[in-house]
């Protein structure tokens, strides 16, 4: 029998695995990549000795990738070489005060009661919240589809709408552990990562501090571009067939099912289902006829944005960790700025990344290699955004904040730049508005409420990815796989192999 054959649009992770995950089941798989390596938003440059992580520079959630490696049948620890991170960043506050985020109670402890004396108490059961909220909303949310709107909106999951808080406000829910607004931020600016301000994400959020302090942050050596080059490995023995420099122009249709893909050079392609791990968004926007369903999407909100900076330097900065994070003191400002202003705010947090601190070979001996990454809001037609300006407003602001350590001169020992802007993420990766998130997950875009992982007409069209369920980040991205190769399977019943 002619094996089933499937077409995945883009080699991005949730491409690459979801690919892995057919192949194994005896589905011949062609990915079709528009760049001209695999990784998507997951992806890295080399220059003169340095090496840059673009996108992803935190593993995080250590047991999803090991389950999501184990059910493609591979260890993640024989593939990845594996370092925890302690502590996970340095956290510097506007008027120089910090605090290094560890595993270690008793240096938290000393640490956060400098800060608001009997805070300690309070960390611990904002860690108590944070575990229930983890283990509960990967169970019931994350680990899971919704194919029905019964199996969402039921009364089993009443008692969630108690128990994971998604009503109240991560920030404001903060008052319940800590009266010092530092603390609060510390413990609520990873939100950005679901490219949330923490004064809109549901207060289940506080799973992504409890996850990071409990199970860690780690780094593959090599940087982040191991999970790709591993996940690559894995759908290769399975066979798939991979085609780079290759853009799909447009999803071809016949009455309620896909029939292939046309190329941008014209060449049409068919197969028995099509798996989109292009943004969502912009499947619907650019590859599919335009309906109400991709006008209703361009509605949705979206995730934020960053200025990234790349730079080779001529020394290296040994005081700086691997993970810096300046937090502002006009914590709410910032947010609005860039959610709602969809700008850079005056005085913008953000993050420094020094890869050599973690594996040397990142950087040539005696240099360094850092990653500089400014929040930003989204592309806007509405806007006047002049990203010329706004790279200088994140330029100066990364260096006033180094000065805070006492890294006054950077900008001399920098021997090249390269910055990405949202025009880069919506150029390279085809992100509608160049939102590096994709479809933001506030309370009404996620579980049901977010595109699934099949068409909801054309029933052999499938969607991987951050911009689906269940959402954006890397470990994320393989269970989205996983979930949608498990539809396609069930769809294709009969014909698969087990
Ligand atoms: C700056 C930044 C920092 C991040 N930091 C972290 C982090 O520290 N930890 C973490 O876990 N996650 C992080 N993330 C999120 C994580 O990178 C993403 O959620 C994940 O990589 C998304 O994978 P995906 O499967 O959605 O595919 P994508 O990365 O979106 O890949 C989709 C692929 O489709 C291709 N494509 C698009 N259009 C076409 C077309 N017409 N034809 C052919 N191919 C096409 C694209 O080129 C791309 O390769 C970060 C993301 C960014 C941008």
């Amino acid at each position: 029998m002619k094996p089933i054959s499937v077409i995945v649009i883009g080699a991005g992770l949730g491409g690459i695995a979801a690919a892995a995950h057919l192949a194994q089941h005896g589905v011949h798989v062609t990915v079709l990549e528009k760049n001209a390596r695999p990784g998507g938003r997951c992806d890295r440059f080399s220059r003169d000795g340095h090496h840059f992580d673009t996108g992803p520079t935190l593993f995080i959630m250590p047991h999803v990738y090991e389950a999501e490696f184990a059910a493609l049948g591979v260890s993640m620890h024989a593939m990845l070489d594996l370092r925890r991170v302690d502590p996970t960043y340095r956290l510097v506050f506007d008027d120089g005060s910090q605090l290094a985020l560890t595993s270690d109670l008793k240096a938290m402890q000393d640490q956060l009661e400098a800060i608001e004396p009997d805070s300690f108490q309070g960390f611990l059961r904002y860690l108590d919240e944070g575990h229930r909220h983890y283990h509960q909303a990967m169970q019931h949310l994350v680990n899971r589809d919704f194919r029905t709107a019964g199996e969402f909106f039921n009364l089993r999951n009443l008692p969630l709408l108690f128990s994971l808080k998604p009503l109240s406000r991560h920030y404001d829910h903060m008052s319940a552990y800590f009266d010092e607004p530092r603390l609060k931020s510390a413990f609520t600016f990873q939100d950005v990562y679901m490219g949330l301000s923490p004064f809109d994400a549901p207060a289940t959020f506080s799973m992504m501090p409890y996850t990071e302090m409990a199970h860690g942050v780690w780094y593959p050596q090599g940087g982040l571009y191991r999970v790709v080059e591993a996940l690559m490995e894995v759908a290769g023995q399975a066979g798939v067939e991979f085609a780079f420099n290759t853009a799909v122009k447009q999803i071809e249709l016949n009455g309620k099912r896909a029939k292939g893909v046309i190329l941008e050079d014209g060449q049409p392609l068919e197969a028995d289902a099509v798996l989109a791990n292009a943004d969502l968004p912009y499947v619907y926007q650019d590859l599919l006829p335009s309906d109400e369903q991709a006008e209703r999407l361009a509605r949705k909100r979206f995730s934020c944005s960053v200025i990234s900076f790349f730079w080779g330097v001529d020394r290296p900065y040994g005081s700086l960790g691997p993970h810096t994070l300046f937090l502002a003191d006009d914590y709410r400002a910032n947010f609005n700025e860039i959610t709602r202003d969809l700008t850079i705010p005056r005085n913008p947090c953000l993050y420094i990344h020094a890869p050599a601190r973690l594996d040397p070979s990142m950087a040539p001996a005696g240099e360094d290699t850092l990653i500089a990454i400014v929040p930003v809001g989204h592309m806007s037609e509405r806007q006047d955004q002049d990203w010329k300006v706004l790279i200088q407003q994140a330029r100066q602001a990364v260096f006033k904040r180094l000065a805070l350590l006492g890294i006054a001169d950077l900008e001399a020992h920098i021997k090249f730049e390269t910055c990405f802007t949202p025009l880069s993420w919506h150029k390279r990766y085809n992100l509608v508005k160049g939102a590096t998130h994709g479809l933001c997950h506030n309370l009404t875009q996620l579980g049901y409420l977010r595109p699934r992982n099949r068409h909801p007409r054309y029933h052999n069209l499938y969607f991987v990815g951050a911009s689906t369920h269940p959402g954006t980040g890397m470990p994320t991205a393989l269970i989205s796989a996983r979930l949608a190769a498990q539809r396609m399977a069930e769809d294709f019943e009969g014909s698969l192999k087990n």
